[in-house]
């Protein structure tokens, strides 16, 4: 396989400059780790502050801009994007192992996020009110909050941080943005469109580096206003601590054990197409990725049977090779914590199925295969995020304790059902403890326009994405007026 450009240049964009840090890090390929992917500069918490003012001195001017000046730059941002899916979509999957259509589409998909939220710009979101009082007027505006410091994750390094920038920026409030360390290239190119896209200097900063030092000092600071954070429920509580003691607006999206409830009456196939999709596509590295496959009894064995011979067949491999179903895991770290957990749950007693085993291939990557067990509900590979390529199977006697079992747990992101029987998909609907409900769909799989969360420990605060987006880069303000 031939490498690919190695990013040199990636560097803090600062107040509308380029800057250098005192210390580097490198990124690497993991479906090839000889390849490197990027060098880049590591934001020490100096540099972060610096970014800070540099945002807060840039809000009463942008927060002032013309609702078509934001939506003008919004578009612009998209329509590169977009144009430039393919070549992204590329330094995606190298950067993280994504297969080369999964990357194509997630780069694809944070141009359409700036593009709807260029139409959000122009669109407001004020309301007008009847008064209790005669000739009185009430009217609700939303203004901009100030600086949003925006934490994200690599497991989706372009569509994640798209997710907010673009809501962030349309609503008039100015940005810092820290990428996760894994995926410095990523951040880099997306902060480089931007960069040129005729924003004012300060509106958009790019601090690379550890969520220790440049993260914590985002957290930490006063200037910022909101705080919007995609990651671990570890740090996400952490995070939620600090800035609730200085009054920050928080809003925190965090992983999930998301179950698929699979019925009796559904159709087999299309389940295990849901499991295959929804618990082993980008190596179970998905919030929203089904590890707990809830299945009733009567289709137990024939569900497990097909399961096991869709996983065998599964292709693993590096990212850009054609035909390659699965990449490999984003690090030698995530490899071995994979592989850690399918020590656990032998230990534990679950009943292996398949996979789980370290895979060679011919680049020196983090492969694994895809691992499948018989589990309890005590179990920890039941109970605790794996963020990996690993799902277990509980058997459900019946729909009621499949639901009670898809609810027995402390997240609550994303929840599928299949069946056929509009009266179980209707009561799952209402009654799974989750942000985001699936019949006959993969529990991951979400359109990039409809709210976005979860309840439990999945989330805290308002809904990202979509018109929703508006309750955590807007405040509101009520006018009263004597006409
Ligand atoms: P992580 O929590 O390790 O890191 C996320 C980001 O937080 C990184 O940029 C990191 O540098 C930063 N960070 C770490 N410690 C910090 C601190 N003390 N202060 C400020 N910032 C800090 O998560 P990860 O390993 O990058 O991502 C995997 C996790 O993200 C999984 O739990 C997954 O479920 C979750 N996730 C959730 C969603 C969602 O929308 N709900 C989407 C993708 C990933």
């Amino acid at each position: 396989m031939i490498h690919g450009e190695i990013h040199q240049n990636v560097r803090q964009y600062i107040n509308g400059r380029w800057e250098t840090s005192a210390t580097t890090g490198v990124s690497a390929n993991p479906s090839d780790t000889s390849e490197v992917v990027a060098e880049y500069a590591r934001a020490d918490r100096r540099q972060v502050e610096s970014a800070i003012r540099a945002a807060a001195d840039a809000f009463s001017h942008w927060s002032h801009s013309t609702p078509q000046r934001r939506a003008d730059v919004l578009d612009r941002i998209g329509t590169e994007l977009l144009a430039r899916k393919d070549e992204l979509g590329l330094l995606l999957a190298r950067e993280v192992g994504k297969t080369l259509p999964e990357a194509v589409a997630e780069a694809a998909r944070a141009g359409q996020v700036f593009k709807f939220f260029a139409g959000e710009a122009l669109r407001g979101g004020g309301e007008n009110m009847a008064s209790l009082r005669a000739g009185v007027q009430v009217d609700v505006t939303r203004e901009p909050v100030g600086v949003a410091g925006l934490i994200t994750p690599w497991n989706s390094p372009l569509a994640v941080p798209a997710t907010k920038i673009a809501p962030a920026l349309a609503h008039g409030n100015c940005v810092v943005f820290k990428p996760a360390e894994l995926v410095p290239a990523c951040g880099w190119t997306l902060a480089e469109i931007i960069s040129r896209a005729a924003l004012p200097a300060g509106v958009f900063n790019l601090v690379m580096g550890s969520g220790r030092e440049a993260g914590q000092a985002l957290v930490d600071s006063p200037l910022v206003d909101a705080l919007s954070f995609t990651g671990s429920a570890r740090n996400g509580e952490r995070i939620l601590q600090a800035a609730a003691a200085r009054r920050a607006k928080v809003q925190l999206e965090m992983g999930g054990k998301n179950a698929l409830v699979v019925l009796a009456d559904a159709d087999i196939d299309h389940a295990v197409d849901c499991a295959v999709q929804g618990a082993y596509f980008s190596n179970g590295q998905r919030c929203t990725a089904s590890s707990r496959l809830i299945v009733e009894a009567a289709v137990h064995d024939a569900f497990v049977s097909r399961l096991r011979e869709r996983l065998k067949a599964l292709k693993i491999g590096h990212a850009l090779e054609r035909g390659v179903d699965v990449g490999p895991l984003v690090d030698e770290e995530r490899l071995a914590r994979s592989l850690a957990w399918v020590g656990i749950a032998r230990e534990e007693g679950a009943e292996h199925v398949w996979g789980g085993e370290p895979l060679q291939r011919a680049t020196a990557g983090h492969y694994m295969s895809p691992a499948l067990f018989l589990a309890q509900p005590g179990h920890r590979i039941a109970r605790e995020e794996i963020f990996g390529p690993l799902a277990c199977v509980l058997r459900a006697a019946d729909y009621d304790e499949a639901l009670a079992l898809c609810n027995d747990t402390p997240s609550g992101l994303s929840a599928g059902i299949c069946t056929n029987s509009l009266k179980h998909a209707m009561h799952f609907r209402r009654h799974a403890e989750v942000g985001m409900t699936m019949v006959n769909l993969p529990t991951a799989g979400v359109d990039f326009h409809a709210p976005f969360g979860g309840r439990k420990g999945s989330g805290y605060g308002p809904r990202e994405q979509g018109r929703h987006a508006a309750e955590f880069y807007t405040t509101v303000k009520t006018g009263y007026m004597l006409a």
